[in-house]
């Protein structure tokens, strides 16, 4: 662990944060709650977010990009019901390079979100 996140740690006990026996999904570091309520990891140095009591935390980032995953899935269902409908040529070339495009950035997302 560096320098600075023990200094912030001891910072953040002295200001009245609680030190939690949950830690931070990205580094590993315990995370600390603040006096505010807010949890936060000293060595990310930002705020993390726990989903719900005795569910796995998340950080605000990986909130997110479910939530941009989320919203892509379901234009690509509205796209179904556009290619459905639609019969011109033209128009269809350009659904499918919506589609395509919204499929790209769906299957990053994913690979991100993996890790
Ligand atoms: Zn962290």
């Amino acid at each position: 662990m560096s320098d600075t996140g023990m200094r912030d740690m001891a910072e953040l006990l002295r200001s009245g944060a609680r030190m939690l026996s949950r830690s931070c999904p990205e580094c590993g570091s315990p995370l600390f709650q603040l006096k505010s309520g807010e949890i936060w990891c000293a060595k990310c140095q930002r705020r993390v977010v726990i989903v719900a009591e005795g569910e796995e935390v998340t950080t605000e980032a990986g909130i997110q990009l479910e939530s941009l995953e989320r919203t892509i899935v379901s234009k690509l269902s509205s796209m179904e019901t556009l290619l459905t409908q639609e019969n011109d040529l033209e128009k269809l070339k350009n659904v499918a390079d919506v589609l395509d495009k919204l499929l790209a950035t769906l299957e990053r997302l994913r690979r991100i979100r993996k890790g």
